[in-house]
């Protein structure tokens, strides 16, 4: 069965003015996605609806068992005033990916992506045009069978919503104090790590929460096994630039494999440094830190593109990085990504997805 989109418009009377302060997932646009799954008709009700609550029946299959997955990713608009958006397609088909892991269907990346498209062209005046601000694009998917028992659901409902977000470092590009520590795990290898489902956010909240109260904005997980390699930070992906190498954890399966990650490694590659994906333990972090061959640690994700790592710590042990500054790689990837973000510099990768504005009539 061929899916085609119904539309159901809100009626805009007044313009749309963005408060001054967005800040991260506080905001959303007045339109939503929705599409619905059941074994016989597979994805059917494909709708841009106004932005609504959704009701569900308290046994509502997720709530309880937790068969739910999402993607984030962003819009921009360019300096020329266009939309594009970022990666669509390698985080589409990380959704799915999610989705086989844990007995999900998968959906037709080509029509979620043109209906994602769509929506953007309907809310485009939601997208705020400062650097560093942007449209964070949310869709996920859940169980929604209506009864109690673990299995997977029979049913499933799929939605995108958009948020204008602000700058991740309104006052410029500052570094992060990272806590590694083996008290918690958050991921095990042949679990969910890999998958972008929320048992892997309820799982890192103790911690995460442990660590702010110390000072740390976040937590450098360990591996789940012997808390002896490094795996990733809540949510971004981590690099170490050693002396002769720029080393990342490679994906063992517990480790959520950023579509920021991958974009980075290309990057690194063609500019002609050492980047490697292998296991990297804390103990051979800290002997490069105390042989002088740390130059510097970043993390990569949607939210914050590049975040330099100031000051690690592990055990007790206090490693301030390139004297707590931002790292120059650091800065010279993270205007990298943003030039090409904001359509400053070409694209060369393609991995960008021109959204033609007012596709629709509102
Ligand atoms: C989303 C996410 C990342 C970063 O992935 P990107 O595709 O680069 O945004 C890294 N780690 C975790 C746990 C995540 O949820």
């Amino acid at each position: 069965m061929k899916n085609k989109i119904n539309y159901i418009l809100k009626e805009r009377k007044e313009k749309i003015i963005l408060p001054e302060k967005l800040g991260f997932g506080q905001y959303f646009t007045d339109h939503m996605f929705e599409m619905d799954y059941s074994k016989d008709k597979g994805w059917h009700n494909a709708t841009i609806k106004p932005l609504s609550e959704i009701y569900l029946h308290p046994a509502t299959s997720f709530i309880h068992y937790g068969q739910t997955i999402f993607e984030g990713l962003k819009a921009f608009r360019t300096i020329d005033d266009e939309i594009q958006i970022f990666r669509p397609d390698t985080h589409l088909e990380r959704l799915n990916n999610s989705a086989k892991r844990i007995c999900m269907p998968a959906v037709d990346t080509e029509f979620v992506l043109e209906a994602m498209r769509e929506l953007i062209a309907i809310d485009s005046d939601w997208i705020p045009n400062k650097r560093g601000e942007a449209l964070y694009i949310r869709p996920f998917m859940f169980g929604s069978d209506p009864a109690l028992g673990v299995r997977p659901s029979s049913e499933y409902k799929f939605i995108i919503i958009l948020s204008p977000v602000g700058a991740y470092y309104p006052e410029g590009f500052k570094p992060v104090k990272i806590l590694a520590q083996d008290d918690y795990v958050r991921a095990v290898r042949k679990g969910l790590g890999e998958c972008k489902t929320a048992a892997n956010y309820a799982a890192s909240l103790l911690a995460a929460n442990e660590a702010a109260k110390k000072g740390f904005t976040q937590v450098l997980w360990l591996d789940g096994v012997e808390q002896k390699y490094i795996e990733e930070v809540g949510t971004m992906n981590i690099f170490i630039h050693f002396k002769d190498e720029i080393a990342t954890p490679k994906l063992t399966g517990s480790i959520l494999p950023g579509v920021t990650r991958r974009s980075v490694i290309q990057l690194l590659k063609e500019w002609g440094l050492n980047v490697t994906e292998r296991l990297i333990s804390i103990r051979e972090v800290i002997d490069a830190y105390d042989s002088g061959n740390l130059i510097g640690v970043f993390g990569t994700g949607t939210a914050a593109i590049i975040s330099s790592v100031g000051l690690l710590s592990y055990k007790g042990k206090d490693m301030m990085i390139n004297n707590g500054n931002v790292g120059e790689l650091d800065l010279k990837l993270f205007n990298e990504l943003t030039a090409i973000h904001y359509g400053e510099k070409e694209d060369t990768h393609n991995w960008t997805f021109k959204v033609e504005k007012k596709a629709i009539e509102v």
